[in-house]
């Protein structure tokens, strides 16, 4: 999948939201441009005009598809010949409902940010309107991008690790452990429930755990027990949360998020026990991936180990042993997502290893969970149902 288009990217691109100051523009723009899939054309990029503008143009791109706002920008490219293929959205969570519906609305195919919405219906509605308007449409849990992350999903298909029964995963880290809010824009919007929805680091980082459990182990999860707290001072919103889950094919988890952990850097991991073997996967060693079988020595399967099973095999691009990780893993992403909707567009069969992008549906799966942790923790931990339903 590398390098095919060489110098003439076949899909044409918008971002809105990603300007000077985000913090996760410049992940996808890495993204978009490693493989040659893309060319980045247009952009709403700032809620601040001046500065979108000003962006736009240190990015080189005609002023004219530089836009004030992405209703004008939905409209207008939507009418042109050289119309973007592709629009990335990625701003606060409280405005991905309507900025996604618009451009779904104009025909245009989305990569959203995660939480994809803050509330199940909008996810709902936002899923029938791709289907309607036969957009394709992906929710960026990038993580799900990583070769070792991919092997340990083929793993447990391979069946592996035996019957599943234990699920623990965990995105913790130290960087709110004050108030952070006070001298960040990001971390501002984060802890307003207006901007951020009804939770902080369960929709922040927590999103991103129970994305990778479930892609992993193909289980979804059924109900949650979850405990909240704002340990930092003047917080409305939870800065840690411990979550008890029980998934649907009788495992038994448990989820852990935190903003305030002190000492976890990123913090992001994941342990899968099965009945005959076990896995460990920490994000901060992206290439290694430990690997128990009931009365054998562990192992540690690297890049280049023969036991890598086809789906992670094929995303290795330098020799092993090279520092790959995480600009790679949403890469890995953002090509799938090129490769099945260019299969799309020719009318071809996409390569089957090309599926494994998150969807909107796993979005909304995100949406549904974070409703119920919510409900759970108003409860005092009382058992909630996850209440997903596949449209
Ligand atoms: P940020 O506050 O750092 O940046 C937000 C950007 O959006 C800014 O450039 C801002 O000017 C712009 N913006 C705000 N409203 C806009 C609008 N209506 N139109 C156009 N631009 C607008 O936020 P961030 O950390 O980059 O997060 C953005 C989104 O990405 C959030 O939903 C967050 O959850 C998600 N995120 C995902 C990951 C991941 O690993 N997938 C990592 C970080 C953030």
């Amino acid at each position: 999948m590398k390098n095919r288009f060489n110098n003439n990217p076949p899909l044409l691109y918008g971002m809105v939201g990603g300007g000077l100051t985000s913090q996760i523009g410049d992940s996808h723009r890495v993204a978009l441009n490693r493989d040659n899939y893309y060319k980045l054309v247009a952009g709403a990029f700032d809620i601040d005009w001046e500065r979108g503008q000003q962006y736009g143009k240190s990015l080189g791109l005609q002023s004219e598809r530089v836009y004030e706002n992405y209703i004008e920008m939905a409209r207008k490219e939507s009418s042109r010949e050289d119309k973007i293929n592709v629009v990335g959205i990625m701003t606060p969570n409280n405005t991905h409902y309507s900025i996604a519906k618009q451009f779904i609305e104009e025909g245009i195919n989305v990569i959203l940010e995660k939480p994809i919405t803050t509330n199940s219906n909008d996810a709902h509605n936002l899923i029938k309107l791709a289907k309607k308007r036969n957009v394709l449409c992906s929710s960026m849990y990038g993580y799900s991008g990583y070769p070792m992350v991919r092997q340990a999903k083929a793993m447990v298909l391979a069946g592996q690790l035996g019957k599943i029964r234990v699920i623990q995963t965990e995105f913790a880290h130290g960087n709110c452990a004050t108030a952070a809010e006070k001298h960040s824009d990001g971390a501002a919007w984060r802890n307003d429930p207006k901007t951020s929805g009804d939770s902080f680091v369960l929709a922040d980082v927590g999103t991103h755990a129970l994305h990778l459990a479930t892609f992993i182990t193909g289980q979804q999860v059924l109900e949650v027990s979850t405990d909240r707290q704002s340990f930092v001072s003047g917080r409305v919103l939870e800065d840690n949360a411990h979550v008890l889950l029980r998934f649907e094919k009788g495992a038994s988890g448990f989820l852990w998020a935190s903003g305030i952990a002190v000492g976890h850097r990123h913090g992001l991991a994941i342990r899968v026990f099965g009945s005959e073997g076990s896995i460990e996967w920490c994000q901060e060693k992206p290439n290694q991936l430990k690997f128990s079988i009931l009365g054998q020595t562990t192992r540690i399967l690297e890049l280049d180990s023969p036991e890598l099973h086809p789906p992670a095999k094929r995303l290795l691009r330098v020799g092993a042993g090279h520092p790959e990780g995480y600009f790679e893993a949403f890469s890995n992403i953002y090509s799938d997502f090129a490769e099945l909707l260019l299969a799309k567009l020719n009318g071809e069969a996409p390569d089957p290893l090309c599926l494994d992008i998150p969807t909107l549906e796993d979005g909304a799966k995100g949406v549904e969970f974070l409703e119920a942790c919510v409900k759970s923790s108003k409860k005092n931990g009382k058992w909630v149902k996850t209440t997903f339903i596949d449209q």
